[in-house]
């Protein structure tokens, strides 16, 4: 892998009609986009545009898919990376990765930058000091702290334990909206069902509203899998069309899944 690349850039074409449920996370980040689309009228304004955002809760819950249809919904490059690859071996590498990937941010702007699992350089200082750690994550900070206005650049980090972030990392002007990201209610179950089953055939026997039922505790990734393996059920089985069985099916498989890797979940 290239040294300075540790992150992906594309123009998403994701919007917020991808994402299902999360409506009230989509009210506040309605406000960020709007910041996005018209940076000039509040600067103008005198109005600071907000530069860092946190979506936390447990995972598969849409975090990426939501930072993602940010980028989407206001044309701006995304730029993904993950925390932990931002941490290597040597002293002085996730810091000039850090760098970089704000500074191709900035040339690209308007961008989204994301770094999922933020924790990996995020997480609070200790007396015993890791040394790499420590650089990337004061990179970090610096880089935050260091654009201004002219460049529209916001960055969305994403982790699973909000209480292990560095207070530093959460001032004013830095990761200062919190946006929690839960599991879906049965109603956004179904609209999660829904948007993963828009492009199969299913049997007319099929209720989408029963699954929801039956996915209580589930994630959208659980769901978008079930979706999946379902087809891939109704493929093997020679069928034109995914029936309910075939949902059961692919259910049991995700619950076994989810019970080998951790069997206290369900
Ligand atoms: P992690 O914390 O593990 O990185 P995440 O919260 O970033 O997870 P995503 O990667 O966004 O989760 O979700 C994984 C997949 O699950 C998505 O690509 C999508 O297919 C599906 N999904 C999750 N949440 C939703 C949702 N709210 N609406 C539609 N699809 C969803």
């Amino acid at each position: 892998k290239d040294q300075h690349n540790a992150e992906i850039f594309t123009k998403p074409k994701i919007t917020f009609e991808d994402v299902a449920g999360l409506d009230e996370v989509k009210e506040e980040l309605i406000e960020v986009i709007d910041f996005i689309k018209k940076t000039e009228k509040y600067k103008k304004m005198g109005a600071k545009i907000p530069k860092g955002i946190l979506f936390y809760g447990p995972p598969g819950t849409g975090k990426t898919l939501l930072a993602s249809a940010v980028a989407g919904e206001t044309k701006s490059a995304f730029f993904s990376a993950s925390g932990s690859e931002f941490v290597e071996k040597y002293v002085g590498v996730g810091a000039k990765r850090v760098r970089a990937l704000f500074e191709k941010a900035k040339k690209e702007a308007p961008s989204v930058i994301f770094i999922d699992e933020i924790d990996a350089i995020g997480a609070r200082r200790h007396l015993e000091s890791n040394n790499e750690k420590d650089q990337t994550l004061n990179q970090l900070l610096v880089e935050l702290d260091g654009f201004n206005t002219d460049q529209t650049v916001v960055v969305i980090g994403a982790t699973n334990r909000l209480d292990l972030l560095d207070e530093a990392l959460m001032r004013p002007g830095r990761f200062d909206r919190h946006m929690y990201i839960g599991n879906p209610s049965m109603k956004a179950r179904e609209d999660i069902l829904k948007v993963h089953t828009k492009n199969k055939p299913l049997s007319s026997e099929v209720s989408i509203a029963d699954l929801a039922k039956k996915t209580h505790g589930m994630s959208g990734a659980h769901l978008s899998n079930i979706a999946n393996e379902a087809a891939i059920i109704a493929v093997r089985e020679n069928q034109e069309v995914i029936s309910s069985k075939h949902f059961d099916l692919a259910i049991e498989r995700v619950v076994a899944g989810l019970q080998v890797k951790n069997p206290n979940v369900l």
